[in-house]
């Protein structure tokens, strides 16, 4: 056996069940009456570990959710043993079986595409994706006899049928009159099936910012990820108010303490000079971890001791450096904060985002496998 070193021994994320279980109630509280929900788990559950969030999310009645690719899924079905598991990303072919084997659902995206699935000869259920105007994945609502052709293959059986906005985060008029063309587009396509007598399953169309901004639709399933995890991607404006929690934290150990003169520069590049006698502390923590490199030099804090610090110089890949000067005594081995928080001061994943360039959903998923994920 490989000996395994402690968790807190470097860098690591905290992970708050007990926010994810909060989070599960206020959104089934807020959400439209009869949706249920469609669990979005896809890279590792955003990076909080697939396993442990999956398995409490059973514990909370989650029996639908969603995953980018075809291992995810086999991995999420050890935790979820009964619920239904839809597959986003097109399967290999040598790997259909194993949608079969592990009663996996896989989207399909096209005619062509639910041929291929069917002449593979296994019994499949199949979500059909409707692509009304984000033209990522999905059928034209005008190509309504490749739509209906899906439903010919008796080995595909039909169990959900789905869309998904483009711009349901924003309230530019434009942006508004696009969304609700995206939804006309998609019912107009469901009543049409459902004229010809087809089951078209279960509905869904509704991530995030759709399940905030756009709480009317009637839907069978809401796919919620980033609200799950209890922060908003980018933007806290949204229709509906939530009172979510963050489920993760981001946390470090400082390897060095030490004081450095006036004009001296902190590492690569030297694009840090100080201006006065500094105590710097070097943490055990960079961009290989997925603390996000275009933090440095733009203003980035940290939290040490329960006080906000300046992040110094360039961020190296296993290295980050912070001015610690106004903090009492700090030593090696104390612990800082990157996101979450540290007594009455507290770092959002947002603001970590906004700094960065980028929404929440990339810091979460880029955070580095290496990281232990610590179940508080
Ligand atoms: C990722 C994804 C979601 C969840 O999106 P959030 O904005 O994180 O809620 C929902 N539906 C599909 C198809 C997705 O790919």
């Amino acid at each position: 056996m490989v000996d395994s070193p402690i968790e807190r021994g470097r860098a690591w994320i905290e992970i708050d069940l007990d926010a994810l279980s909060h989070n599960i109630a206020d959104i089934r509280s807020k959400a439209p009456r009869d949706s249920e929900i469609m669990a979005i788990v896809k890279a590792n559950a955003y990076g909080h570990g697939l396993d442990k969030i999956a398995e409490r999310m059973v514990q909370e009645g989650i029996n639908t959710f969603g995953v980018a690719t075809i291992n995810e899924g086999i991995q999420l079905r050890q935790s979820a043993p009964t619920g239904d598991i839809l597959v986003f990303g097109r399967v290999h072919i040598d790997d259909v079986k194993l949608l079969s084997k592990y009663r996996l659902s896989q989207l399909v995206v096209d005619g062509a595409h639910a041929k291929f699935l069917s002449k593979c000869g296994h019994q499949l259920d199949v979500h059909i994706a409707i692509d009304t105007g984000m033209h990522r994945l999905g059928l034209d609502p005008s190509n309504f006899d490749e739509i209906e052709s899906i439903f010919s293959y008796s080995n595909l059986s039909v169990k959900g049928l789905l869309t998904h906005f483009a711009s349901a985060d924003s309230f530019d008029d434009d942006d508004i009159s696009f969304t609700h063309t995206q939804i006309k587009r998609f019912y107009t396509v469901v009543s049409k099936l459902k004229e010809k007598g087809y089951d078209v399953g279960k509905l869904h169309a509704q991530s995030s910012y759709a399940i905030y901004n756009y709480p009317e639709l009637k839907c069978d399933y809401i796919r919620p990820g980033i609200m799950l995890y209890g922060v908003h991607s980018q933007s806290d404006d949204t229709k509906i108010t939530t009172n979510l929690r963050p489920v993760l934290s981001l946390r470090a150990n400082i390897a060095q303490v030490k004081w450095i003169g006036i004009g001296e520069s902190v590492s690569y590049s030297r694009i840090y000079t100080s201006d006065k006698p500094s105590k710097i502390a070097t943490v055990c923590i960079g961009y290989a971890d997925g603390v996000p490199r275009q933090m440095s030099g733009s203003g980035a804090v940290a939290i040490v001791k329960g006080q906000k610090v300046p992040i110094v110089g360039r961020i190296c890949m296993d290295l980050l450096m912070l001015d610690v000067t106004d903090v009492g005594h700090v030593e090696a081995g104390d612990v800082i904060t990157i996101i979450g928080k540290d007594g009455d001061s507290e770092i959002r994943c947002e603001d970590v985002a906004a700094i960065s360039g980028t929404i929440t959903n990339d810091v979460l998923t880029g955070l580095a496998s290496r990281l232990p994920r610590i179940y508080v």
